[in-house]
């Protein structure tokens, strides 16, 4: 039988800010996860040579796993590299080993070098996996693979922590992501924002919170993801929090962020902010 084709175009979000420890790969594999419940497939690309996405879903990344490393090389396709989460059928992932480490440097001298990504994700690679979503977890820079992740999304998500200095390298964040725009990938925007670890003892997260809505406006996604134990013990076990602990309310709050996303299509909202 002749498959029919999927209504809609897979959404690939790229997670990015070259801030570490601001929560992307936590918003990636959690997001991933809340989209998944809902019924939805979602393809976690792990970008980071850390491989934090890849153990926080519980798949192999140890080096000489098929993983992002051979697929930018061109030397596997995407479904020789995606494994399936244990804990979803509806999540995959491609993991990052630490092979990923020498790609910054590898991909310069190569052709297509920002482009790689994108031909490795196209359509007719995914075809058939039914996937809705594609999530990308970036690194902590904005070298050649954060570019590469650019160049393969249409949208951009920014996980901002509710901390001091949270808005620090932003402005250069978003004149990479209008480069990349100008350049490379005319539809790439800043569709989406998500605070992360909100305390909502301290006026400073508030105050932080305000201040990243006046910017970015709507593609601030109402759901404020809270600092939570919770949330930071899972991936220890490999899981998302969703799995390790559903009723907790870092759980909820992805949850319901997932839902927001979900329900915003990926043209709607958000453009580079003022
Ligand atoms: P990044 O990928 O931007 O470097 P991570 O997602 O790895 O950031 O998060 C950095 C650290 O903060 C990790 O140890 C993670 O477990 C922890 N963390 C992330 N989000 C939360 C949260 N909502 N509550 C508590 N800890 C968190
Ligand atoms: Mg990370």
């Amino acid at each position: 039988s002749v498959a029919l084709p999927k209504l809609t175009e897979k959404r690939v979000i790229t997670i990015a800010n070259q801030k570490g420890g601001v929560g992307k790969t936590t918003t990636a594999v959690n997001l991933a996860s809340a989209l998944a419940l809902q019924g939805l497939t979602v393809l976690v690309v792990d970008l980071d040579p850390q491989g934090n996405a890849s153990t926080a879903m519980g798949v192999a990344h140890h080096s000489g796993v098929p993983s992002s490393y051979e697929l930018l090389l061109g030397e596997v396709t995407a479904k020789e590299a995606i494994q399936q989460s244990p804990h979803s059928p509806r999540l995959l992932c491609i993991p990052a080993t630490i092979d990923l480490a020498g790609a910054e440097i590898e991909l310069v001298s190569m052709v297509a070098r920002e482009g790689r990504l994108k031909t490795a994700l196209s359509d007719e690679a995914l075809d058939g996996l039914g996937i809705d979503f594609v999530m990308i977890d970036c690194p902590p820079s904005l070298g050649l693979l954060t570019v590469n992740a650019m160049v393969a999304a249409r949208e951009v998500l920014i996980p901002i922590q509710c901390e001091y200095y949270a808005l620090e390298g932003v402005g250069q964040l978003l004149r990479n992501i209008q480069l990349v725009q100008a350049h490379l990938n005319p539809s790439l925007h800043v569709s989406t924002v998500v605070l992360t670890m909100y305390d909502g003892r301290t006026k400073l997260a508030d105050q932080v919170a305000d201040e990243v809505r006046s910017h970015f406006g709507d593609a601030v996604l109402r759901s404020v993801i809270p600092r939570s134990v919770k949330v930071s013990e899972a991936p220890g076990y490999g899981m998302s929090v969703l799995d390790y602990d559903p009723g907790s309310r870092g759980a909820m709050s992805y949850l319901d962020a997932g839902r927001e996303l979900a329900a915003r299509s990926s043209g709607t909202v958000g453009s580079i902010a003022k």
